[in-house]
């Protein structure tokens, strides 16, 4: 006879009781709800009392089980209560989407399958394929390209910029995979001087340094400058480096502008040179047919760089690849050892790896939440959504022009406008220190959030509109506040 094993307890993270977390779930959802349909009538950003962050950051580790409402509650009191602002109708710093209460659900089903979006054979992989497909549909990007959802635009670049590297150096002769950059030329990558830094950041990651950036001059509308750029490689040529990418901005982060993208396609053809674009923000203007011939010229880029967790509204975080060459993008990154060899049958099965395309093995299910606001919205709804903040934008320059004591400072391309407040008498260094003072005691009273920036030496309040909640009478707000804050604080700040 064998001996009767001792009972062996196992647990599980499962609740011990399904109704009880049901009742929390419920109110949970209905709470989140509650507090997006108020979401006007409280400030748009306040500070955090250091009070508050000296107690938060001193909560132990938790060494044994919470009760699941005393973590809620917790969350309420400590988390809840200072929110960074960009779900707010009058938060327009950087470039910062809105999100929608819909998605926050689906963000939740998302979370709750949880599946890994790297590889086998299910459906969260169909749903990511077919997304792209959608993307590239959207942006009018040839059918035949692949593409790979990542978590942001600096990724978005990141990658793209990979498969550049590669390409470009194996016409070189030069195997990067295997070699690294011993033995390469010196590469020159081009932008423009208000291209965005994750450019940078991507040439110092891809082993490149940011000395392979050949930076351009801008024109007066903040675009790159074509003959600047065409001397710049032939300079590099003579020079003996290898230039091997242009970079366009589809929408620059500080004013919005729009470089001529067609005119970079051409060049690019002519110098056999990769075409990224990087439309972080302005790709998806593309759903407005007003704004769509602004960003003509995007559908040639080799790659193309942009974001869904700004002006799509998608939640945090939800940004896209899209590579005109699938092989080229998948030998740039497929690697199968043993234990993730694709099969033809079984869960390892699948038409399609995802993790054979990026940086990332495992992968969440942001295809989900951009599946289901897409079905959700439409594109037209979408479009007419980007094309409302076009013309804020339009509705807020005109506003600055026709208000004394108020300069625009840059032309409005899309969705940023660009301004300070700047009475007669006051010498540009004043001038600065009076509007960084006026975007702070804005943002500090909870009236609004711009951001600020300096353009040619001058401080700006900077107003980026990726909100769907925004509605004119906000800016009206704005001009008023800024007007009277200016008023106040121009004769008052202490001398610099
Ligand atoms: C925001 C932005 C990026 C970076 O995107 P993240 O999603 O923040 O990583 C890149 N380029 C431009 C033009 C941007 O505005």
């Amino acid at each position: 006879m064998t001996a009767i094993e001792p009972r062996i307890t196992e647990e599980n993270l499962d609740p011990a009781d399904w109704d009880a977390l049901r009742k929390t779930a419920h109110r949970m959802v209905d709470d989140m709800l509650t507090y997006l349909q108020s979401v006007r009538e409280r400030p748009a950003w306040r500070p955090i009392p250091s009070e508050h962050k000296a107690a938060f950051n001193a909560s132990p580790l938790p060494l044994e089980p919470q009760d699941i409402d005393q973590v809620y509650e917790d969350y309420n009191n400590d988390v809840l209560s200072y929110p960074m602002g960009n779900i707010h109708p009058r938060f327009w710093a950087w470039v910062i989407g809105t999100g929608t209460p819909s998605a926050a659900l689906y963000e939740m089903l998302a979370a709750g399958l949880n599946p890994n979006v790297g590889g086998g054979d299910h459906m969260a992989n169909q749903v990511e394929k077919l997304v792209i497909e959608w993307c590239k549909e959207m942006l009018g990007y040839p059918a035949e390209a692949s593409g790979l959802l990542v978590n942001g635009g600096s990724m978005a670049n990141l990658t793209g910029l990979n498969v550049a590297r590669n390409v470009k150096l194996l016409e070189a002769g030069i195997d990067v995979r295997t070699h690294g950059l011993t033995a390469a030329p010196r590469l020159r990558l081009y932008c423009s001087s208000e291209t965005h830094s994750s450019v940078q950041r991507a040439a110092e990651v891809l082993g490149m340094g940011s000395e392979s950036i050949h930076t351009i001059p801008v024109d007066s509308e903040f675009r790159i400058d074509l003959a600047a750029l065409q001397a710049a490689i032939n300079v590099d040529r003579d020079a003996g480096l290898l230039p091997f990418c242009v970079i366009g901005s589809a929408g620059t982060t500080n004013t919005g502008s729009i470089d001529d993208l067609n005119a970079l396609a051409d060049l690019c053809e002519r110098e056999h040179l990769w075409y990224h674009v990087d439309g972080a923000i302005g790709a998806v203007a593309a759903l407005s047919p007003a704004a769509l011939p602004r960003l003509h010229g995007m559908e040639r880029a080799d790659s193309l760089a942009f974001d869904m967790h700004k002006w799509l509204h998608i939640p945090f975080e939800a940004g896209c690849i899209l590579i005109r060459s699938r092989e080229q993008h998948y030998n740039t990154f497929t690697l199968t050892p043993p234990y993730l060899v694709h099969s033809t049958r079984g869960t390892a099965g699948g038409d399609l790896w995802p993790s054979d395309y990026g940086i990332q093995l495992s992968r969440g299910f942001l295809a989900l939440k951009v599946w289901m606001s897409l079905k959700e919205h439409g594109i037209r709804k979408l479009g007419r959504s980007i094309q409302q903040n076009i013309d804020q934008a339009q509705y807020l320059k005109a506003l600055v022009e026709a208000t004394p004591d108020l300069e625009l400072l840059a032309p409005v391309a899309l969705n940023i406008v660009c301004f300070r407040y700047a009475p007669s008498g006051m010498d540009d260094a004043a001038l600065n220190a009076l509007n960084e003072e006026i975007l702070l005691q804005i943002q500090e009273q909870g009236i609004a959030v711009p951001s600020g920036t300096k353009l040619n030496g001058k401080y700006v309040l900077r107003v980026s509109i990726t909100n769907h909640r925004t509605l004119r009478e906000d800016f009206d707000l704005l001009v008023r506040e800024v007007i009277r804050l200016g008023k106040t604080f121009a004769h008052s700040l202490p001398k610099q």
